[in-house]
């Protein structure tokens, strides 16, 4: 089993403290910032083993060398990002493993918001850390790569169990849920999705994790075959692709 806590960084990031509780090995997956994340470590393990990276930007290792230093933890990334990720010690591609204690996890290239950027899934714990791919109601913005390797990191992560949890990079629910009614505007999922997030966010609460089954009814970025989303946007005969460009562009100017 893996215990995930959820930690909040800078304006709008989350971190997450896993643990495998079998063998008491803790990692962190995008530490933003050390504080947050060394007090929530102080609280509860007292330790890192391990730091998980999902790319290299920012907001997603900027604790990577306090923590390291304090915690003489090893940091995982992907092998594209060496040079560009502070404190690599392990280099990951595309359908590796990685063993937190008894966690597996496999990790999964998924190009497009930076050229390395992976994704960590337990198909045993149905989790996946999606980082700024795939995020609650939308995706990440396309910084290195194209929307056709976006779109196709995206179908990557479509294809998995239903039931698995998604946990992503940022809490952007709210904003995401605007731009997906104003396309979907019939949508009665979506509609409940968002006041569930609504009410969440009110009362200080994370409206994640979320799985991939009520995503895939509710995030427009994975229903661009949607007859009646196509319909909205005047793109009847377009291809998926064509339609997720149309849905990324118009989501950069909302
Ligand atoms: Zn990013
Ligand atoms: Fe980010």
């Amino acid at each position: 089993m893996l215990d995930i806590s959820i930690i909040r960084c800078l304006s709008d990031n989350y971190s997450y403290l896993i643990r495998d509780n079998a063998t008491n090995l803790v990692g962190v997956v995008d530490p933003s910032e050390f504080n947050p994340v060394n007090l929530e470590i102080s609280k509860t393990y007292k330790k890192l083993d391990f730091i998980l990276n999902t790319h290299h930007h920012h907001d997603h290792v900027g604790g990577n060398i306090d923590l390291k230093k304090k915690y003489n933890s090893k940091v995982i990334c992907s092998s594209y990002d060496e040079g560009r990720i502070p404190g690599l010690d392990i280099k990951k591609s595309d359908g590796d493993q990685f063993s937190l204690g008894e966690t597996e996890f496999k990790i999964m290239h998924i190009p497009g918001h930076t050229l390395g950027h992976i994704a960590f899934y337990s198909q045993k714990n149905k989790v996946i850390f999606t980082g700024d791919t795939l995020f609650s109601l939308g995706c990440g913005r396309i910084f290195e790569g194209t929307f056709e390797q976006m779109f196709k990191s995206l179908e990557k992560i479509k294809s998995l169990p239903k039931n698995t949890m998604m946990y992503c990079g940022h809490e952007y629910t709210k904003n995401n849920g605007q731009f997906c009614t104003s396309i979907d505007e019939e949508n009665r999922k979506l509609q409940n999705r968002i006041k569930n997030a609504d009410d969440k966010i009110k009362n200080n609460l994370p409206t994640i994790p979320i799985t991939l089954g009520e995503e895939l009814e509710t995030n427009i970025f994975l229903r661009c075959e949607d007859k009646k989303i196509k319909n909205k946007l005047k793109m009847n005969n377009a291809s998926k692709l064509e339609v997720f460009t149309k849905l990324r562009n118009l989501k950069d100017q909302f």
